[in-house]
């Protein structure tokens, strides 16, 4: 137990300490700590989603109709209707012949990896991808290659030299990377999987909701929804709700309900929540307004900030903004709080120290006006901060 001890202090003393810091209220792109008022630009809560009245309602009634917990796992008594309406319709936005709900992200990646790959498999990962895919790879015990961000030829180059000593190959990417703020060359990756006769699979955590005619993501945007094999999501982000999926065929679908260790021994997701996922699709088919309005407010956002000389990252509505280490991070952070703005320092181990940065997550509740002012914030802050 002493090692927790040196653990703390160490973490302590190189400020790196990560804590926990509850807020009395979420609501409407703000946030209250201890009776102050902040605009959270920290949050995933994309298309504003979480508080909506209508995904709200929705979820009231499924409670109110079906009570709090779902009771058991899907396999046992946990499996209602309702679980199986809402993979039909994930089916359907995401234009696939199935999808299968999971009880988060986290454990759709942990699950999903391990079950589609076995021994004498190989697993080949972008480096910047979420932890839930790295523990995913590393769980399964397959061998895993991670390649450099978004490089092909370094992925072409580790499949020349590894493809032919394992069975099956599994490609896995992001479509939206969480700290970069930037897009997986997907099209490329399809052309590799093909020339190389592997299996792809895309997590669009971050591109649900928002990218695309529909709102189904960038599989859709990029238009090659079919190629991708297995395409996982969440509810839980530009959704404002919780939960995951996988779309994938029907045949896939059986074979993860008999197999994945994440979904078979968790208690299914609650009727409320299945509600307000469902509602949260409706949503997002019939208020294309909201993506478009987070988009043109990501646009205006990044244009400003790289005309203030700010060196940003990415093209999508997370915005990091590198800082080049941890004290200037945590310098900007502090002192954006002071001005009621909530946004967090990224920074070593998450990324590396050289790259630690401030990552905004533009809103559709962050209108026009708090941009400005933010905008202005850092732009005088520039001076003083950096003299
Ligand atoms: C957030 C995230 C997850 C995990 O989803 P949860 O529903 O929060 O568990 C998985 N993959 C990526 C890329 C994410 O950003």
């Amino acid at each position: 137990m002493s090692d927790i001890h040196e653990f703390l202090q160490e973490r302590k003393e190189r400020e790196l300490l990560r804590r926990l810091r509850p807020a009395e209220l979420r609501k409407g792109g703000r946030i209250i700590f201890d009776g102050c008022e902040y605009f959270d630009f920290s949050s995933n809560d994309y298309l504003g989603l979480s508080d909506n009245p209508y995904m709200k309602d929705a979820s009231v009634k499924a409670i109110e109709k079906y009570g709090t917990g779902a009771s058991a796992s899907r396999l046992l008594s946990g499996d209602l209707r309702l679980h199986h309406v809402l993979e039909e319709k994930t089916a359907l936005f995401k234009r696939r012949e199935s999808a299968i709900v999971f009880n988060s992200g986290y454990q759709a990646n942990i699950g999903i990896i391990g079950s589609l790959c076995k021994k004498n498999d190989a697993v080949f990962l972008d480096k910047l991808s979420h932890a839930s895919i790295i523990d995913g790879a590393a769980l399964s015990g397959v061998k895993f290659f991670r390649f450099r961000h978004n490089d092909i030829d370094h992925l072409e180059a580790l499949l020349k030299k590894e493809r032919d000593k394992y069975k099956n190959c599994l490609i896995i990417t992001e479509t939206v990377f969480s700290m970069e703020g930037d897009r997986a060359p997907i099209k490329e990756l399809i052309e590799i999987k093909e020339k190389f006769g592997c299996s792809i699979m895309a997590d669009e955590a971050h591109a649900t909701g928002i990218y695309g005619e529909r709102g189904s993501g960038i599989l859709e945007e990029d238009d090659i929804s079919g190629s991708v094999d297995f395409v996982m999501g969440t509810f839980s982000k530009a959704l404002g709700s919780f939960g995951a999926y996988l779309a994938c065929s029907k045949e896939v679908k059986e074979y993860l309900v008999n197999v994945c260790r994440s979904f078979i021994y968790s208690t299914a997701l609650p009727p409320g929540v299945i509600m307000a996922n469902l509602a949260s699709l409706e949503l997002v088919a019939k208020e294309p307004h909201r993506r478009k309005h987070l988009l043109e407010n990501t646009r205006y956002f990044r244009n400003e900030l790289t005309n203030l000389g700010f060196d940003v990252r990415g093209n999508t509505q997370i915005v990091p903004v590198i800082l080049k280490d941890s004290h200037r991070a945590v310098r900007y952070s502090d002192a954006l709080r002071e001005k009621n703005f909530w946004v967090l320092p990224i920074r070593t181990p998450t990324v590396p120290e050289k790259e630690a940065r401030l990552r905004f997550s533009v809103t559709y509740n962050h209108d026009r006006e708090i941009l400005y002012n933010l905008v202005n914030t850092l732009k005088g802050l520039g001076g003083v901060l950096d003299s």
